[in-house]
């Protein structure tokens, strides 16, 4: 088997050298054990996180040590009655081709006819929920509301605005950092207007593509964009606060938004969230999304790359903007 792993903490952006390919044996099951070969890994950006020494909600990969993600794949032996011999599952050992995992710590999955099992790392999976409690559960997302979510062509951000116009949202802005983006956004996900971050100051940008302001925020970037979201909220806005990959390169202290002072003026709700800690949504969030799937009314686009060999390129891409849609390493057809 071939697995990729950590061998050096990335000091800024992550470099080809910071990670090696290596060949091992692959061990044979333990009792309740199933060898699952990799269909599709995917990257995400929490995992810049665990790079780092740096203290944070998911801990440090060790150096030397083969990395973890989501996966999906097929059963391919088992020593457990509960998964069977050919079983398509969801996993927690990804960044390898073969992966040899306790029963008691994969999910078997359905594929929706039709539709590529990399699904489950992305709009039915851990993304597609971070979308759904983010804005419905952290956010307090009503009909009505006009939203602004950054990050907004990416995996979560492209689910959040579309569900949020699927719920009755009265207005959906997204900002993103390319024009095809941008474009994308506005003619085929449905958002009222949308803008490039490059164009100019984040805040001017947003006053005009929201001119009377917003009631719920859902923030991937941090930094400049979520100044300039306190800058456009209403009174009794709300903000679900997900990521700031903005700063996750970088080497120093990224500025504060320099206008916290709002949140007292405009009683302003600003709420900090672990998808983790939301499981309970899932019935919830796995039904309503799979109804939007098969209706078409929802569209999970994804930004396929090939073979375990280009799984750190991958990771790179994504952290510059590299993916519309949720990234995928495929390594298998389905
Ligand atoms: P995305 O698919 O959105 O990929 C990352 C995107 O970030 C890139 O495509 C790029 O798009 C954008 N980006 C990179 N650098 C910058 C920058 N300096 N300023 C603005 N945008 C930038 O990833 P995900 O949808 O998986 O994750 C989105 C966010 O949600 C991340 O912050 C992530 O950490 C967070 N997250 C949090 C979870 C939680 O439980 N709280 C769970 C899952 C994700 P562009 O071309 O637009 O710049």
């Amino acid at each position: 088997t071939r697995e990729w792993q950590l061998v050096r903490r990335p000091h800024g952006e992550p470099v080809a050298e910071d990670f090696r390919l290596v060949s091992a044996e692959r061990p044979d099951p333990a009792d309740g054990e199933v060898v699952v070969q990799t269909i599709a890994m995917s990257v995400d950006p929490y995992m810049r996180g665990r790079m780092s020494a740096a203290k944070s909600y998911a801990a440090s990969w060790e150096l030397g040590e083969t990395m973890q993600g989501g996966a999906v794949g097929q059963v391919v032996a088992s020593r457990s009655d509960a998964v069977p011999e050919g079983a398509l599952v969801l996993h927690g050992l990804g960044w390898r081709d073969v992966a040899v995992v306790p029963a008691k710590h994969v999910s078997v999955v359905e594929p929706l006819p039709g539709l590529p099992l990399s699904l489950y790392l992305g709009v039915l999976g851990m993304p597609g929920l971070t979308a759904y409690a983010g804005l419905f559960r952290l956010a307090d997302f009503r009909e009505g509301d006009a939203v602004f979510v950054s990050g907004a062509a990416g995996a979560v951000g492209s689910l959040v605005g579309q569900f949020a116009r699927l719920r009755g949202a009265s207005r959906v802005v997204g900002s993103a950092g390319t024009p095809e983006k941008v474009r994308w956004l506005r003619e085929e996900l449905g958002f009222s207007a949308a803008f490039d971050y490059h164009d100019g100051k984040v805040a001017d940008l947003l006053t005009a593509a929201a001119p009377d302001g917003i009631d719920v925020f859902f923030d991937n970037v941090g930094g400049e964009h979520l100044e300039a979201a306190i800058g456009a909220f209403r009174t009794y806005g709300r903000a679900a606060l997900c990521g700031s990959i903005s700063g996750y390169n970088a080497t120093t202290a990224p500025p504060g938004p320099r206008n916290l002072g709002f949140i007292v003026g405009k009683q302003l709700t600003l709420r900090g969230f672990i998808v983790g800690s939301h499981a309970d949504l899932r019935p919830e969030f796995v039904g309503a999304v799979s109804g939007w799937l098969q209706d078409g009314s929802l569209v999970a686009r994804e930004t396929v790359v090939d073979g375990l060999d280009s799984a750190v390129d991958a990771f790179r891409a994504l952290l510059s903007g590299g993916n519309t849609g949720k990234m995928v390493v495929r390594l298998a057809p389905d």
